[in-house]
């Protein structure tokens, strides 16, 4: 199996990789935060929830999208070649649980390929993708910047976490989707002929 954690700050490009990725390598996509955005629109107990969190530009609790994921897994075990876990884990008590997750299903995480993006080219995108998105986190200046705040203090630790297991990977995510899609392929192809 072939399990990706894309990882990255808010506006690195993940949601449109991974599209690119899953339909390359016939994986599925596992986003915890369109999971959540479900749940909120479905009215759910989880989403409820998890909106107090996401409209300040927080990370919903562990054990909330912990939950998703787990359940996603068991929704397609043995039925998937891999996953791209997109937006999660985002916490290194989520990365620990993710090894638990797939280890119990005979199975661990290949690579993580982390897309690196100048600050200011994340506040442009970000910005820009409120004029489409939809998404009210994207929407207010101040929450975008709460959001790569929290990446930084939070999220960021998740990437020592799998450097010490050597999976981490460096992708230049600046340049077009295609180029950036380019060196994604070389990095997991050095994986997959290992
Ligand atoms: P995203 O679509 O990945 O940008 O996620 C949108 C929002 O959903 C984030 O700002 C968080 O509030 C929440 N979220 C998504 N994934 C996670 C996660 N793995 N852990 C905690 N919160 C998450």
């Amino acid at each position: 199996m072939l399990n990706i954690v894309l990882f990255g700050p808010p506006g690195a490009g993940k949601g449109t990789q991974s599209q690119k990725i899953i339909s390359k390598y016939n994986l599925k996509h596992l986003s915890t935060g369109d999971m959540l955005r479900s749940a909120i629109q479905r009215q759910t107990e989880n989403g409820v929830e998890a909106q107090k969190f996401m409209d300040r530009g927080e990370l919903a609790p562990d054990e909330i999208v912990i939950g998703i994921i787990g359940r996603c897994l068991d929704k397609h075990n043995g039925t998937a070649n891999g996953f791209v876990f997109d937006g999660f884990p985002r916490t290194t008590v989520q990365a620990a649980e993710l090894d638990v997750l797939v280890g119990q299903r005979n199975s661990s995480v290949s690579l993580m390929l982390g897309l690196e993006v100048e600050y200011d080219e994340l506040i442009l995108r970000l910005e820009n993708r409120a004029n489409y998105s939809g998404r009210a986190d994207d929407a207010d200046i101040t929450i975008i910047k709460n959001r790569i705040d929290v990446y930084n203090q939070r999220t960021r630790p998740v990437m020592e976490f799998y450097k010490e297991q050597g999976k981490y990977v460096g992708i230049k995510g600046m340049g077009s989707v295609d180029e950036i899609f380019q060196r994604i392929c070389n990095a997991v192809e050095l994986v997959e002929n290992r």
